[in-house]
């Protein structure tokens, strides 16, 4: 008789999940909302399961890979990013995991853009003013002004799917476009994107002559409106061009005093401490933050200051946040590909990158 695959999920992640117990899969699913501690993960791992589903949430080092040695066949991440996972240790204990790659693409993009506009058109303390009843009067510009996105210069640091996506939906409001990213240009796309700009002032669609390019980062950085960031969390060591504390005193200085910062990429990109000094200081006008370098963000993170409240907004990690079902099904097929591949022979592979895989 053939043997039944073991799964655990750190998480419920839906009705996804079916598809595994449809093909005969045994699933345990962790319960609660948070995240399950990491010794409960070990155990799981020792006890001989097959697969693991993971989420950002779970730290997944050379601890769990031991507890999983000559037995754990895969670890499936619903997610992007896969920084919690050590691919050094994947590798070393070649156990392959794979991730949900360009699932969640437009989502993020478009809560980027999203956030840009809040931040730009002072949507939240607008809304304050509204709720609190201290909407007195109209006035042409009192008691404050938001700023249109519309036409604008933006820098796009990493232009990956999400990047690339979040360009797309830029050059729609007839914004110009800086493009940074030291290890995938896409000219192609830039190319496309520029003769659509053409195209629209030709056929007088858009008033203004748009332009976009790739530049230095200090180019990127420093002439920017907006400079929004979707470049993976990668620490010293793990690339030549680590993104760790990417934003931090030296380049946030590089920016605009009347340039914002919006990151949904991953919450370390960022210096928090130094972003919280350069909007005390007013070295840049405002940020709009999905991640956080501690998740959930802190009670007393410097983020919170009441003085910096109406120029910093502050979202739970949430550009994920839509309706699809592509990352549960995307994390199954995952486990579900790997499962049958490891007959074969199991690689040192580091990520499988997964639509479609399911056999
Ligand atoms: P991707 O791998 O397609 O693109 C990342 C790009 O960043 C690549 O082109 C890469 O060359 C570039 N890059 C790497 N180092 C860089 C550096 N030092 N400076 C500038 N660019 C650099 O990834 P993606 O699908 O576009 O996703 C990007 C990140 O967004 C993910 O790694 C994940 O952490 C994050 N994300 C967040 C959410 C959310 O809910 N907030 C959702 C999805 C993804």
């Amino acid at each position: 008789m053939a043997k039944t695959f073991r799964v655990f999920a750190t998480c419920d992640i839906g009705d996804a999940i079916d598809l595994l117990r449809q093909r005969g899969y045994e699933i345990e699913i962790y319960p609660k909302p948070e995240a399950p501690p990491k010794s409960l993960i070990v155990e799981k791992v020792k006890s001989g399961i097959d697969g693991l589903i993971t989420t950002l949430r779970d730290a997944i080092d050379a601890e769990v890979f031991e507890a999983g040695k000559g037995k754990l066949k895969v670890v499936a991440q619903i997610a992007v990013g896969f920084d919690n996972i050590s691919r050094t240790d994947a590798n070393r204990y070649k156990i392959p995991f794979t991730h949900t790659a360009d699932v969640l693409t437009e989502a993020t993009a478009e809560f980027a853009f999203f956030m840009m506009g809040a931040l730009a058109r002072k949507l939240w303390t607008a809304e304050h003013l509204t709720r609190e009843n201290k909407w007195g009067y109209w006035h042409p510009y009192l008691p404050f002004l938001g700023d249109e996105v519309t036409g604008k210069t933006i820098s796009i640091i990493g232009t990956g799917r999400i990047g690339l996506a979040m360009i797309k939906k830029c050059a729609g409001f007839d914004m110009n476009i800086f493009c940074y990213d030291p290890a995938y240009q896409n000219h192609e796309y830039v190319n496309a994107i520029q003769e659509i700009m053409d195209l629209r002032q030709a056929r007088g669609i858009s008033r203004t002559k748009n332009w976009i390019k790739y530049v230095s980062v200090d180019e990127a950085l420093g002439q920017a409106d907006f400079v929004s960031v979707h470049v993976p969390l990668l620490r010293a060591g793990e690339s030549s061009a680590p993104t760790y504390h990417l934003f931090n005193e030296r380049t946030l200085g590089q920016m605009k005093p009347t340039a914002f910062l919006v990151n949904t990429s991953r919450g370390p990109v960022v210096d928090e401490a130094a972003l919280a000094k350069a909007l005390r200081e007013n070295w840049i006008a405002g940020a709009a933050l999905d991640v956080y370098e501690k998740e959930p963000l802190p009670a007393d993170s410097p983020l919170r200051d009441p003085a910096i409240e109406d120029r910093c907004r502050l979202y739970p990690h949430f550009a994920s946040g839509e309706l699809g079902v592509e990352g549960p099904l995307g994390a199954c097929h995952g486990a579900g590909c790997c499962f049958r591949s490891f007959a074969a022979a199991v690689q040192p592979i580091g990520v499988l990158r997964l639509r479609g895989c399911f056999a």
